[in-house]
């Protein structure tokens, strides 16, 4: 089976690979060298409108199956994602850039989530509460939401999508995924082996758009789908909310963050610098759960920002195919020139730069892994999500301090912290408003924790016992007259 970009060319649209009705197509485009790589379709509110009819008409037979036999073809799908594992990540390192051994990360990652749903998929199970007179009985019984759609972001290409289908589909429920206009070929990558792996025509649709407003007003409002699951940007995570409010759908909002990184005087340095890189320059600082603010006490500010100055300088920019690249080009034109202006707004604001700072010579999409000290709260950088390779570096005088300028934002998504205090670490977990916090690590992800925001950053969890939760319905039987 080939994985090849240019083989991908159709949309997956009730077990049918096939054009937009529009006919229309886009091209996606290589972060690293701005060529295209293939064209896919543009699909219109039409075509979103036949796969949710396509997941509807599919939804029964997929519902009544036993659990088990979900679970098997969702294990089935597993298997053909490991089993091509290296052109998987290739593929998605074509289409967004991030270096190839992150790539290969990302595709064990997400088939983990398949794995993992496949087996909590046996595992629903309802209550029996004892009942208030002897002549009744109360059962609690769970069933799946139904059909559901998501809106997936593109700096997770492949992960954001089985975190959401795989909880839904072992729950029973049907789903259509929009993948971001950015990097569909990974979605539709994973659509090919669903075809392969035998899942029935209907239950997993994938449509592809060039701008996610017409498809995903669709998504969002359509009265056939009793969820959306989003993924992406605060700013369209609240509008689809509001479309969604419409028809009283149930929502998971996994939205932007604005997550600190504290380092407190009695932490380990260097345990905390190693946390700071994994954090900050994963996807080339391009995630949603990427250290956005370093908040350092005072007594080591310096020493930490030397320190993380000197690890980012030797951070290799470069082509995520090439092995030893660490840092791979921006997304697009549009995330560059955000990053530049953060960094710009910070320098005239009177951030000092230690190293990075501007383009790097690669050209391109390429940035320079930047660390700036002095930086303020009045600078946009703090209060924004940076998604680029820039790490800004506040000082604090004490804990109450460092507490109140962590939770000084709307966003409540992860949060980091080093100490070696065991009463300052639980002290600081607790009073953080986050929904993840890392005590001593800088890397959070994985299928078994439930991941997700607080505040603005979001609603619901994914992964963990508890993602199946969210594409279930919980229903109450009286049965009485005994
Ligand atoms: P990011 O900044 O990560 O690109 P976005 O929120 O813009 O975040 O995009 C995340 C996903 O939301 C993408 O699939 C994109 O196509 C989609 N999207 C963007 N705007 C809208 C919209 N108005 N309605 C529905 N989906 C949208």
């Amino acid at each position: 089976m080939s994985f090849a970009a240019n083989t991908f060319s159709q949309c997956f649209i009730n077990g049918d690979w096939q054009a937009s009705e529009s006919n229309q197509t886009f091209s996606v485009i290589n972060p690293a060298d701005l060529q295209p790589l293939t064209k896919v379709p543009d699909c219109t509110a039409a075509d979103a409108e036949s796969a949710i009819l396509a997941a509807h008409q599919a939804l029964n037979d997929w519902q009544q199956q036993p659990a088990k036999s979900r679970a098997n073809l969702l294990r089935q799908w597993y298997n053909l994602i490991l089993e091509h594992q290296d052109a998987l990540a290739e593929l998605m390192t074509l289409e967004c850039g991030k270096p190839i051994a992150e790539s290969r990360g990302e595709v064990q990652y997400a088939a983990s989530f398949i794995e993992w749903f496949a087996e909590e998929a046996k595992r629903v199970r309802g209550d029996t509460i004892p009942a208030p007179s002897k002549d009744r009985r109360i059962q609690v019984i769970k069933q799946p939401v139904g059909v559901c759609t998501a809106i997936t972001p593109w700096n997770f290409p492949l992960a954001m999508i089985t975190r959401k289908c795989a909880p839904a589909l072992a729950a029973g429920c049907t789903i259509v995924i929009k993948p971001a206009e950015g990097t569909p070929l990974s979605a539709l990558a994973l659509a090919r082996l669903a075809q392969e792996a035998g899942l029935p025509a209907g239950i997993f649709n994938v449509i592809t758009a060039s701008q996610g407003k017409e498809v995903g007003e669709v998504l969002s409002t359509h009265p056939l789908v009793r969820k959306l699951s989003f993924t992406g940007s605060t700013a369209v995570g609240k509008q689809l909310l509001a479309q969604a409010a419409g028809t009283v759908k149930r929502t998971s909002m996994e939205l932007g963050g604005n997550a600190p990184f504290l380092v407190f005087d009695d932490a380990d340095i260097d345990k905390a610098v190693a946390g700071a890189m994994a954090s900050k320059y994963r996807n080339t600082g391009q995630t949603c759960v990427c250290a956005n603010r370093f908040l350092v006490q005072a007594g080591v500010a310096e020493a930490f920002a030397k320190a993380l100055a000197e690890a980012t300088r030797g951070l290799k920019v470069g082509p995520g195919l090439e092995p030893d690249t660490a840092q791979g080009p921006l997304i697009n034109q549009a995330g560059f020139d955000k990053v530049q202006a953060l960094v710009n707004d910070a320098v005239d604001k009177g951030a000092t730069v230690l190293t990075g700072g501007g383009p790097h010579a690669l050209g391109g999409l390429y940035y320079q892994p930047t660390v700036l000290t002095d930086v303020t709260g009045d600078m946009r950088l703090v209060n924004e999500e940076i998604f680029g390779p820039v790490s800004p570096i506040m000082v604090f005088k004490d804990e109450a301090e460092g507490i109140a300028l962590a939770n000084d934002t709307p966003f409540g998504l992860a949060a980091y912290f080093y100490t070696e205090s065991l009463s300052r670490s639980i002290r600081v977990a607790e009073g953080l408003e986050y929904g993840m916090v890392g005590v001593n690590e800088g890397i959070l992800s994985t299928e078994t924790a439930p991941f997700g925001g607080i505040k603005e950053s979001g609603l619901g969890r994914e992964g963990s016992h508890l993602g199946i939760d969210e594409y279930l319905e919980t229903k109450y039987l009286c049965i009485g007259g005994l």
